[in-house]
């Protein structure tokens, strides 16, 4: 019993994969949430919210003072000046302000260029607004933008560009230079561009992460989200915003009031006191992460994986293919058994046959978490 906007989208391969991990006792490299809270007083403040009688309908667009400190972030960070009260809405978490960007700006017909590997989110809520996606692959081992692909998948019918950098699944950090490419031909084709940038702030090795609203004659035209569960470790409060002009920022409110009508309120206190008063938490946690992204690539490489090293996210991509396997959803099922541990397929985030032989880990576990799933690794028969 599906309607027709519903058909042909799989059960996210997340749940599913963590559901597994659970019934078998495996360790879970797959879904990516940390396994340590964010800072503890950030956590005071929505105990203090709750205790405090802020448990009625937040507004609309969000808490003010929730949409005054993502300004403040965007300022601090980015250099953009943003009005709170017209370009800033608060969403549940990134992934409704996905639902409610296409949902609030695709007409039936209109195409969406999304790069691929794409989140799952993406492609079900292009489906669900009656949009086409046209995907742009990144290819390994680098998994660096093509611009030439990227120019030849914008048609006619093209009216959206779908962008996410720090890319999940394959951790590119899209360079200026690209970025520059991308809004080259976003401004020669009148495209407006949602760009996903939850993990904004987990990139390694020096790498900056550029929002693409920053480059010359983008902001007019880039609605930006992201969410406080990458950046501060709580995944499951599911508080995001988007950003951007209010015209599109108001888009996202004309069909997020339809979908939540307003996000949970006592959070939104706690996330405006963890951009304002814990700004430096997320490079901690960056500078941690890569310690634990060295940890889990150098053990994938020695148990035979070809690893591509992330340049952020929390996530490491291997090709399976020296083990002999031919596709990554046969590998991580027999996984569990093999092994006791669960890791993600991405060949369902591909429309073209080149992730067929693709698996994602999780590195936002403690170490010792990452050391169990290596040891287990190393003990199995992994050939195909
Ligand atoms: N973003 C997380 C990941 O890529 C999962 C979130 C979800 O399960 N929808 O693992």
């Amino acid at each position: 019993m599906l309607a027709s906007r519903l058909q042909g989208i799989p059960p996210t391969i997340f749940s599913e994969m963590s559901a597994l991990a659970v019934r078998t006792q495996s360790v879970n490299l797959g879904q990516g949430f940390p396994d340590v809270d964010g800072p503890p007083d950030v956590i005071a403040r929505a105990v203090a919210a709750l205790e405090s009688g802020l448990n009625q309908y937040a507004p609309g667009p969000g808490v003010p003072a929730l949409r005054q400190a993502v300004a403040r972030h965007q300022q601090r960070h980015y250099g953009l000046d943003l009005d709170p009260d017209s370009e800033v809405v608060v969403t549940t978490g990134c992934t409704e302000g996905i639902a409610a960007a296409l949902l609030g700006l695709v007409d039936p017909g209109d195409e969406v260029v999304v790069l691929e590997p794409y989140y799952d989110s993406y492609t079900a809520m292009i489906q669900m607004a009656g949009g086409v996606r046209r995907p742009v692959t990144l290819r390994g081992p680098d998994f660096r933008l093509d611009v030439d692909e990227l120019r030849a998948a914008v048609t006619p019918r093209a009216r959206f560009l779908l962008l996410n950098s720090p890319h999940n699944p394959t951790g590119t950090v899209l360079t200026r230079a690209e970025l520059q490419a991308v809004a080259d031909v976003a401004i020669e084709h009148d495209l407006v561009v949602i760009t996903d940038e939850v993990y904004e702030h987990l990139v390694y090795d020096g790498h900056e992460h550029v929002p693409l609203a920053t480059l010359p004659g983008m902001f007019e035209r880039t609605l930006s989200l992201s969410s406080v569960g990458k950046s501060y470790s709580f995944t499951g409060w599911k508080v995001g915003w988007a950003t951007g002009p209010a015209a599109l920022v108001g888009a996202v409110l004309a069909a997020k009031q339809w979908l939540t009508f307003t996000s949970g309120s006592p959070l939104q206190p706690a996330v405006a006191f963890a951009l304002d008063e814990e700004p430096d938490f997320p490079s901690r946690l960056a500078a941690d992460l890569q310690q634990r992204r060295d940890l889990l690539c150098s053990g994938l490489a020695a148990v035979g994986l070809d690893v591509r090293v992330p340049e952020g996210t929390y996530f490491a991509t291997t090709d399976i293919g020296r083990l002999g396997w031919k596709d990554g959803l046969s590998f991580c099922l027999a996984l569990p058994e093999r092994a006791g541990v669960v890791a993600i397929p991405t060949q369902g985030f591909h429309d073209s046959d080149a992730g067929d032989q693709l698996v994602r880990w999780a590195f936002c576990k403690q170490p010792d978490v990452i050391e169990d799933g290596l040891r287990r690794l190393a003990a199995a028969d992994l050939s195909a």
